[in-house]
């Protein structure tokens, strides 16, 4: 593990391509409906959560995602 790496997500068998695809305008929150901007990949299936839910849920769903594609970084940089 090395520090400062944590934007490179380690995708192993998944498909990385859907996985790591950019969230767009059109993914939506799953909670609240507002813009998506993180997407977690999980075995059943597909999570978008806004940057508010996503904080509220990061640390029960994170270990269970297979991955974890946040874009909150997006919000943070002006
Ligand atoms: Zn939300």
């Amino acid at each position: 593990m090395r520090e400062g790496t944590v934007n490179d997500i380690q995708t192993t068998t998944l498909e990385v391509d859907e996985a790591s695809a950019p969230l767009s305008g059109l993914d939506r929150c799953d909670s609240c409906g507002a813009q998506a901007y993180v997407r977690a990949t999980m075995e059943s299936g597909t999570l978008l959560f806004c940057a508010h839910h996503a904080a509220k849920h990061r640390d029960a769903l994170q270990p269970l995602a297979q991955v974890w594609h946040d874009e909150t970084a997006k919000l943070q940089e002006r």
